[in-house]
């Protein structure tokens, strides 16, 4: 295992999480963001929870949650917590947490923070005037900002898209713990974004922070694909009354190509490598960025 990925710890009670997505079979890039979880919890002398978000009820299977937790004992993870139901805050599995994100999301609707919006993904692409660059987000241009669910005459207020309102021109900066200063442009770098889907589930954003909230992680360790996520989620953090985590986001593995690995990219899955007769201690040698 590499060392040098934990400096810098701040000296409180540590608690970090993994939270994979069952959607497919896990490769060397989560194992890898994982892996630096863990070194980062053991440094600090914390616990570690690992955490199923499985929201996602149509491409999420129970078979990629039993497998994903073999190929990641496999890798040479240990976990302290979850995914079973077994602590304080109830199951560390999402799908089990609905009624908890639905307070959440009540919450933020009782303080004005966010509004029912019946546009489409067709509708914002329509409305939003400047040519879409490419890589860049869509961001939402406001039609239904100043909707109340009233203006919407007779619905059931679970079964809309629900939008956090953000704070326009305002810059959301934070130190992140392997990229150092960044920051994003609230409403030119990203726009309102969803928080309730109205197929009654929470968004990614929502249940993220809900989460992180209840079981009192104090840093998260993720992959820089969600950099810009946490300008989002430290809104969320703030407008419920807590502290944000510190966070640390890893660099991504790529392929031979270049490109960043998906769950389908066979030749680096975490299953393979093992039929190949890779050993768990060179993974971190194979997944040098
Ligand atoms: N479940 C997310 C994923 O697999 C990670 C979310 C997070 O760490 O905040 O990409």
């Amino acid at each position: 295992m590499e060392s040098g990925f934990v400096k810098d710890l701040e000296p409180k009670v540590y608690r970090g999480r993994i939270a994979p997505t069952p959607t497919g079979y896990m490769h060397l890039g989560h194992a890898r963001t994982f892996l630096i979880a863990q070194e980062r919890a053991k440094a600090a002398g914390g616990d570690l929870l690992m955490r199923i978000e499985d929201l996602d009820q149509t491409r999420c299977k129970g078979e990629f949650v039993s497998a994903l937790e073999e190929d990641l004992r496999w890798a040479g993870l240990n976990w302290d917590e979850g995914p079973v139901r077994d602590a304080s805050y109830g199951s560390c599995v999402q799908s089990e947490r609905l009624g908890y994100f639905e307070a959440i999301w009540l919450k933020l609707r009782d303080l004005g923070a966010v509004f029912p919006c019946v546009c489409s993904r067709k509708d914002v692409q329509e409305a939003v005037s400047a040519p879409h660059q490419e890589g860049r987000e869509l961001i939402y241009p406001g039609t239904c900002r100043e909707k109340s669910i009233t203006d919407l005459g007779e619905v059931d207020t679970k079964k809309v898209n629900w939008r956090f309102r953000v704070p326009d021109g305002e810059r959301i900066s934070f130190r992140d713990g392997n990229k150092g200063e960044v920051s994003y442009v609230a409403g030119e770098d990203f726009g309102d974004f969803l928080v309730w889907r109205k197929d009654g589930f929470p968004s990614y954003e929502l249940a993220v922070v809900a989460d992180d909230i209840a079981m009192e992680i104090t840093e998260v360790v993720r992959g820089e694909d969600l950099l810009m996520s946490t300008a989002r989620q430290i809104l969320l953090y703030r407008t419920l009354g807590y502290e944000a985590p510190s966070f640390y986001h890893c660099e991504l593995v790529k392929d031979e190509n270049g490109e960043r690995l998906a769950k389908r990219s066979k030749s680096v899955g975490l299953r393979e490598l093992r039929a190949r007769g890779v050993e768990p201690n060179d993974l971190m040698r194979m997944a040098r960025i």
